[in-house]
């Protein structure tokens, strides 16, 4: 006996409208929609609306969001961003940080996401006090949200004075991946090796902040691409903004690309900040200061997107609906179709669910039962009009 049936649901990558039986947290039964139904203790009639597994919101900073009111300025460049943000962290708080995390974690809930990778800082001026935070909201969120950490060392790793210590505590506490920003560091290689052999010591994935700007020279990816390999790291490796790559040569960045997917290197556009920072020095042939969505896709490259920011110095806007991440990365990225619309809700699901790493993943027998029904019919839809979120569940449990 099920314990709950959905009847008559529209889902990505299946032809018909299915059945989808759950049993405890698991999917149990998938069957299309026809005259006969198992037994179920409750049963939930889609009415041919869409059911998607819950979204991943695969990047995003809770601790720093929502710092508008305590902000003078805005920044008009990364560094600047980097610095205002670094003033502020001074005066955060348990409570402050707290607060404002669970802010977005809600958003998140809303907007019918149901696992968060959380880049969580540590340096000399948090110390481990984020780490602490959001550990804790991971534990209070369990039932609602699985939450991953990142130790992201944001200030750097070597020009911090406990910078390595603090990287290894924070990984002993049990982060669950392995943050890096070569770009913000004395020396990248020396920065990325260091990363490669904690997260290999530890047994952890890694997950990088890099190549963010609009200078074709920073490749910092084929430094990735060749320890990605040497570490036999395929697969494991996540990077984050690689918006560099929209300014080199189409040629080159398509060979590039090929070497990515080649060492399975999953890529993160973070639209909401990227078009915000970059290309601000074009006078003329403004670029859009994306990582090249459709090169990478086109030459089978892991490309997903996240949120990254919510209103702070790196992107003063954000709702905390990914769903408005996904039409800002549609619209910029041309992607119109309702192929495309398909392709944009598979990154935000299935996709991101690799980077994640994210076992027992998706609307298939055995599948976690997060699953989440929009008010909308055809999945276009669920990116054009961002529906209401009718009911979600959590490893099979109600959340709304
Ligand atoms: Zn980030």
């Amino acid at each position: 006996m099920l314990d709950l049936l959905f009847h008559n649901a529209n889902s990505l990558h299946f032809q018909e409208n299915i059945d989808i039986g759950i049993a405890g947290n698991q999917i149990t039964y998938i069957k299309e929609t026809g005259s006969s139904m198992p037994a179920a203790k409750q049963v939930i009639d889609a009415e041919g609306r869409v059911i998607l597994p819950g979204f991943n919101e695969s990047h995003i900073h809770l601790e720093k969001a929502y710092l508008l009111d305590k902000m003078d300025r805005d920044a008009h460049s990364l560094k600047e961003a980097i610095q205002m943000t670094a003033e502020l962290k001074k005066s955060f708080t348990n409570e402050d940080m707290k607060e404002r995390a669970a802010r977005v974690v809600e958003k998140c809930i809303q907007s019918g996401v149901t696992n968060i990778r959380a880049q969580v800082e540590v340096d000399d001026i948090l110390g481990l006090s984020a780490m602490n935070t959001i550990m804790a909201l991971k534990e209070q969120y369990q039932n609602q949200m699985t939450i991953q950490i990142v130790a992201f060392p944001q200030e750097g790793i070597f020009i911090q004075k406990r910078g390595i210590e603090l990287m290894e505590e924070a990984l002993k506490m049990g982060a669950d991946a392995v943050g890096g920003i070569p770009y913000n560091d004395r020396d990248q290689a020396e920065h990325l090796n260091f990363v490669y052999q904690l997260a290999e010591k530890f047994e952890k994935p890694i997950d990088l902040h890099i190549d963010d700007s609009d200078d074709p020279e920073d490749l910092s990816i084929l430094d990735i691409i060749k320890l990605t390999k040497e570490y036999h790291y395929e697969n494991k490796v996540t990077v984050a903004h690689m918006t560099s790559l929209g300014s080199v040569f189409h040629e080159k960045a398509t060979a590039i690309a090929t070497k990515i997917a080649d060492a399975s290197i999953h890529v993160i556009a973070l639209p909401a900040t990227d078009l915000y920072i970059n290309g601000r020095k074009d006078k003329e042939k403004v670029r859009r200061g994306l990582t090249p969505v459709s090169t990478l896709l086109d030459n089978k490259v892991n490309v997903i997107f996240a949120t990254n920011n919510i209103q702070n110095p790196f992107t003063p806007f954000g709702t905390g609906n990914i769903l408005d991440v996904a039409y800002l990365l549609a619209e910029v990225t041309q992607m119109g179709t309702a192929q495309d619309a398909e392709t944009i809700l598979d990154m935000l699901t299935y996709r991101s669910a690799k980077a994640l790493g994210l076992e027992h993943y998706g609307i298939k027998v055995g599948g976690t039962a997060d699953l989440v029904m929009f008010d909308a019919k055809l999945l276009r839809n669920v990116l054009l009009d961002r529906p209401k979120v009718i009911c979600s569940y959590k490893q099979g449990k109600k959340v709304i």
